[in-house]
């Protein structure tokens, strides 16, 4: 599982950034970007983005059967 964010959606405010104590998201060409090295996966970005650009990942549960 990873963090990912939305780049369509990202509006650069940069509240994702405020909430996380890891400092694991920094703005890249006007875009959050997750160091994954950083993140622990709190999820206390999610809420803090107004556009609702930030979730969970799943990773590899996106439609196939899962095996
Ligand atoms: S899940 Fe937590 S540690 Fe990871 S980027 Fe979001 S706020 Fe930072």
């Amino acid at each position: 599982m990873r963090i990912v964010i939305d780049g369509g959606l990202c509006c650069g405010s940069g509240e994702c950034i405020k909430a996380c104590p890891e400092k694991a998201i920094t703005l890249v060409d006007g875009k959050a970007v997750v160091d994954e090295e950083r993140c622990d996966l709190d999820g206390l970005c999610i809420p803090a983005c107004p556009k609702g650009a930030v979730g969970y990942d799943e990773g590899g549960n996106l439609g196939g059967c899962g095996f």
